[in-house]
């Protein structure tokens, strides 16, 4: 497909928009007043004249042509009014008609839809003047309007309380018991690295003790702690218990309000292993059965049973957690609508005080690419709709939500929790409010200041034999952060 800018330079957000009706498609961009090509184009123009500006786009797609026109006259408007955005909305009318397509979010590309409520927000907009910006600006369903409201007032009252000052930890712990078919993470099996972990241990040990001297220069206070990956419980208890405590003797905890450790597949976790966290104090786990149904469990490559799951989450109960997330997954391959609806009810059930629900399409990219209508009748779609429903009627609010780029369909993950149940971590980290020290292979640190706003990042090495070997390299880039501060 051809991209062709005429007056114009918004290639990366009509792009954007483009891929919302033909996600995994080949884009290329010319600058030019001409339509000069055989292949299916959008032609994209901005043509300033003496007392108007003409916007319009014309889309030629398996063989129909859509234009639309938008004529500012207004000579305020002309100054002040968004063209880009404008042209996004042109783009996105045309490609709508000529596919069927409608995407439920609007023009709104980005993965932290959430974002742009919690803005109108602070600029003290009311619910109906946000829910007007967002139909009518952005192109937003009224489904997405209240899912990104509703998200945006539980965040409000952790982000009105958030200290400056304060940061989290996260720890990296790449490794799975076995890979699950459709990882994305930078996540390996156990068996095929087992020799390595010791050392990656006492790399990360290392780090943390860094990390910690850094802090006290700095003069930051730890109000989170997250543990993640991978699956951290892949580890033996010793191994999480020398990191719990290394972090301990590293960092004043008396602040810490949250600590999260990742136990998420089900056949990692042991009575031993539940009771180190609690002992070190770990407040919160994540316990992910992905899908009540054996046979779809078996499919993905998840090496453990639903009864599994249920007697993990029983187990983290009678050891005392009292804050508990359960991942599920709409859209997997073999699932159906009614056993997502089968997993959604029994969750509910156990009523877990978070509850995740991410949606999967890779499988659905592929095929997507020839922005077929059928195609993006996506199952994953009415599982969402059927999750939404039931968490909202059984008192669990959005507290955080992001897309990933170009997924199909749209379609967004929503962490639900029960009332008083928002997991900070979650929040801060989504919406870019805290600074995230992070350490271990695959860790990015995001330095955030609010006033005046920057963001910064700082890489670790990607794979832990990486991680290892360039150990040394790598804490020296660290020294970063106390210039960020400076
Ligand atoms: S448990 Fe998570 S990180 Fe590990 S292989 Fe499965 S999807 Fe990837």
């Amino acid at each position: 497909m051809t991209l062709i800018f005429s007056g114009n330079d918004y290639k990366y957000e009509l792009e954007g928009v483009m891929k919302l009706f033909i996600p995994a498609t080949l884009f290329t961009h010319v600058f030019s007043d001409k339509i000069e090509t055989e292949d299916d184009f959008a032609f994209i123009r901005e043509k300033n004249y003496k007392n108007f500006v003409l916007l319009y786009v014309i889309c030629s797609y398996k063989g129909r042509i859509c234009r639309k026109v938008r004529r500012i006259t207004d000579r305020n408007e002309i100054l002040s009014c968004d063209k880009e955005l404008y042209l996004s909305q042109l783009l996105y009318k045309a490609m709508s008609e000529l596919t069927g397509i409608v995407p439920k979010w609007g023009v709104i590309t980005g993965i932290r839809p959430v974002k742009r409520v919690n803005d109108m927000l602070n600029k003290g907009r009311s619910k109906e003047e946000i829910f007007d910006a967002m139909e009518e600006k952005y192109l937003c369903s009224r489904e997405k309007c209240d899912i990104a409201y509703e998200t945006a007032l539980t965040q409000k009252k952790v982000l009105d309380t958030l200290d400056p000052k304060s940061f989290s930890l996260y720890i990296s712990i790449p490794f799975c018991p076995s890979r699950c078919s459709y990882c994305s993470f930078v996540s390996q099996s156990v068996e095929s690295c087992l020799k390595i972990i010791p050392e990656y241990i006492e790399h990360l040990c290392r780090e943390i003790k860094y990390t910690g001297e850094l802090v006290k220069r700095i003069g930051l206070k730890l109000n989170t702690v997250y543990f993640g990956g991978g699956t951290p419980t892949t580890l033996t208890a010793e191994q999480l218990e020398l990191l719990m405590k290394t972090i301990e003797d590293s960092f004043d905890m008396s602040g810490v309000a949250e600590y999260t450790v990742e136990a998420g597949r089900p056949d990692t976790i042991t009575e031993e292993k539940l009771r180190t966290l609690k002992l070190n104090g770990c407040t919160r786990v994540s316990i992910n059965p992905q899908t009540l149904n054996d046979e779809v469990l078996k499919a993905m490559g998840r090496r453990h049973t639903v009864k599994e799951f249920y007697d993990s989450f029983e187990l983290a109960r009678k050891i005392g957690f009292d804050s508990i997330n359960t991942d599920v997954i709409a859209g997997l391959s073999k699932d159906t609508i009614e056993s997502f609806k089968f997993t959604i009810d029994k969750l509910i059930e156990l009523a877990p005080e978070n509850l995740t629900v991410h949606t999967l399409s890779i499988k659905r990219a592929a095929r997507l690419n020839h922005g077929d209508k059928s195609e993006l009748e996506n199952p994953a779609d009415r599982m969402v709709e059927y999750a939404t429903k039931m968490l909202m009627g059984n008192e669990y609010k959005p507290y955080y939500l992001y897309r990933q780029k170009n997924m199909v369909g749209n379609l967004e993950n929503i962490g639900w929790c029960r009332q008083g149940f928002e997991s900070l971590y979650n929040i801060y980290i989504m919406e870019e409010v805290q600074t995230i020290l992070a350490m271990g292979a695959g860790a990015s640190t995001k330095l955030v200041s609010l006033d005046p706003r920057r963001l910064e990042r700082v890489f670790n090495y990607k794979f832990p034999l990486e991680y290892d070997k360039h150990f040394d390299l790598m804490i020296s880039r660290k020294k970063g952060i106390e210039d960020f501060y400076a």
